[in-house]
């Protein structure tokens, strides 16, 4: 079991319950037979789906700190970016005032992206996974290639700005708009997690692969995020995300393995036959630039 499998079984197990304001999510969902089960977690199953227009609210606190200035300056432009790309899906973001302390967050309603310094990110993720101390140097293994994490338990998104502008964005001119649009596609692609999606790469054989039938669009849950094309999504995620923000299907799902997102997916491939892709794709992917957050799985870090 990695570390990531056993934050998120820490999370799943409702030690933050008393954080959530939901009262749905705070007591144990009524246990499922197995043929009940299969019927909430199969994905050809969706109709009907309530696609009428969501708006969600977002609270964005950047901290008045020196390293996260160049943020702060970017951020309007960020924000236009991110909104513009969730309009496309008829979901409608709304930026909320932000404290040090996050407001009354709810799952799929009020939601913060919390920009942080990496010393900062990193006790705020510890905290978050619940990793003690003696475990925490190993789980620095764990982030060294990763900047964010979206926590749906506690509907929150950690951001290491610092460390992101450090290893990713550009200082050459010329590159502004660029490292505005790589920005916006990492705040884009955690929110997505917030939503009720998966990674673009967790499957071989279900409807969201890496790239959009075009075959040059990066999947926006992909790890594509630096790519010089703006992202996309498929239908099939527009309504994953349309379920879960309307309290449909989706959003049962996640109700029923506690906001557990392994769990989730674990049942999604139980129930849908789906399957993961081949060790030697998944070796290959690693390789390339990892944005990763909470479902992120390292062979490597296996007790
Ligand atoms: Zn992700």
């Amino acid at each position: 079991m990695n570390f990531l499998r056993w934050g998120a079984f820490w999370l799943g197990m409702g030690l933050f319950g008393l954080l959530l304001p939901h009262a749905a999510w705070a007591s144990p969902p009524i246990p499922l037979t197995s043929q009940e089960e299969s019927i909430l977690f199969n994905l050809n199953y969706m109709a009907p789906v309530d696609l009428s227009p969501k708006r969600v609210h977002v609270e964005v606190y950047i901290p008045p700190l020196p390293e996260l200035a160049s943020f702060s300056r970017r951020w309007p432009q960020v924000w236009l970016r991110v909104q513009a790309f969730y309009a496309r899906m008829n979901i409608y973001l709304e930026q909320s005032p932000a404290g040090a302390a996050p407001g009354p967050l709810a799952p799929g309603k009020r939601l913060r992206l919390e920009v942080l310094t990496q010393k900062e990110w990193l006790a705020r993720t510890f905290k978050a996974f619940n990793v003690a101390p003696p475990f925490q140097l190993r789980f620095l293994k764990v982030c060294e290639n990763k900047y964010a994490f979206a926590h749906l338990p506690l509907s929150v998104v950690h951001f290491s700005y610092k460390r992101f502008q450090d290893c990713v964005l550009h200082n050459e001119q010329g590159t502004e708009a660029q490292n505005v649009a790589w920005l916006a596609n990492l705040v884009i692609h955690e929110l997505g997690h917030l939503f009720g999606l998966y990674h673009s790469y967790e499957f071989s054989n279900d409807p969201v692969q890496d790239f959009l039938p075009d075959g040059k669009t990066p999947n926006f849950m992909s790890q594509h995020l630096t790519s010089p094309v703006d992202m996309g999504f498929v239908e099939f995620q527009k309504v994953m995300a349309h379920s879960y923000l309307s309290g449909g299907k989706v959003f049962r799902q996640f109700q029923y393995v506690e906001l557990d997102p392994l769990r989730h997916l674990d049942l999604l491939k139980k129930y849908n036959s789906y399957r993961e892709p081949s060790k030697q794709t998944s070796k290959r992917r690693a390789k390339s630039k990892a944005f990763g957050d909470y479902t992120e799985d390292d062979d490597d870090d296996d007790d």
